[in-house]
């Protein structure tokens, strides 16, 4: 199917862009990133919008910066170009790894960082991988630029913190310790590659006892949210206890009403249960693992 007609503007600023956006607020105006998730809802006639704000003109959205222990990624800027960054493996392994794990080249071609995040799509990879690396996210609305935590970023399936008319811009992601390691697994839909589960760990360690977890899932809820109970069993635990990862995956869907496990003709809620036990058991134990090794 085509799309309905629309409007199309292409920016070559921020400031650009946020005007364009508030200018057309009396109608439906969305910003267009790669386009792999806007497009396909647009020819389905799921969302027709009367104005589309492209941002690939837009310099200041692409690419990736450091300073001083953050890496600051581009909202524009496409997985394959995160997951070939070589720097990025050393400085944060569990965003190079959520990265390359996307769909296929196609898609890390196309695909965008603040596309995949202002998405919140369930199935992503990149919203757990950020919660477990507790990235921040910076937005740019008609009020200016502000920050925003990860942990309050995804509100629900298809819906961020960002307001009408706000822009992600970038992300910061710090850089993990020496002693500290990053995971993401998933087990992957066979035809997209999008996730079916997948779980993000981060283990802060001190060299022989696990001092802090953030451990976060996607594809099991209707947006990508982190583990508590598990995060809190597996905090001062000493890494040379293996059974830890078995005990805290266990624990994965403690506090979680059935209703709220996603259930569709890839997996029922009971299966997805069982993945996400079995995923986080073993993103737990390859993480001692490479900790150790
Ligand atoms: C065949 C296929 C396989 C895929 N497999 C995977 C996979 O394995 N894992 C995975 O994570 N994803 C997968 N995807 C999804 C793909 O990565 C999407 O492109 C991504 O989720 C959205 O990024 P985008 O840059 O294309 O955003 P778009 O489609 O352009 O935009 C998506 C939404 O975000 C909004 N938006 C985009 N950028 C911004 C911004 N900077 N500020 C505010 N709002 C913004 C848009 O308005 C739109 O509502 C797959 C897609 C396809 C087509």
């Amino acid at each position: 199917m085509y799309p309905e007609e629309f409007e199309y503007y292409d920016p070559e600023t921020i400031e650009d862009a946020i005007e364009t956006l508030e200018t057309h607020s009396d109608r439906e105006v969305t910003p267009i990133a790669g386009g792999h998730s806007l497009l396909p809802t647009m020819k389905s006639g799921l969302a027709s919008p009367d104005v589309v704000v492209d941002l690939a003109f837009i310099d200041d959205l692409h690419g990736i910066s450091r300073d001083d222990g953050v890496t600051t990624i581009g909202s524009m800027t496409e997985y394959a170009r995160v997951a070939d960054d070589e720097q990025l493996w050393g400085e944060n392994r569990l965003v190079a790894e959520s990265t390359a794990a996307i769909g296929d080249i196609q898609v890390r071609n196309v695909g965008t960082v603040g596309g995949n995040l202002a998405h919140s799509d369930p199935a992503a990879d990149l919203p757990a991988a950020a919660l477990a690396a507790d990235v921040t996210v910076h937005a740019h609305g008609p009020d200016g630029p502000r920050t925003i935590p990860i942990d309050d970023f995804f509100v629900a399936m298809f819906t961020t913190a960002l307001e009408d008319g706000e822009l992600l811009t970038s992300v910061d992601v710090p850089h993990l310790g020496d002693d500290d390691i990053g995971v993401y697994l998933k087990k992957a839909s066979p035809s997209s590659g999008y996730a079916i589960v997948g779980v993000a760990a981060v283990l802060e360690t001190d060299g022989e006892t696990i001092t802090n977890a953030r451990v976060a899932a996607n594809g099991a809820f209707g947006h990508a949210m982190r583990l508590s109970p598990v995060e809190e069993h597996l905090a001062d635990t000493p890494l040379s206890r293996r059974e830890v990862a078995a005990e805290a995956a266990a624990l994965a869907t403690d506090g979680v009403d059935a209703y709220q496990l996603m259930e569709d003709e890839q997996a029922s809620a009971d299966f997805r249960a069982h993945l996400l036990e079995v995923y986080v058991e073993r993103a737990i134990e390859d993480a001692i693992d490479r900790v150790t090794d």
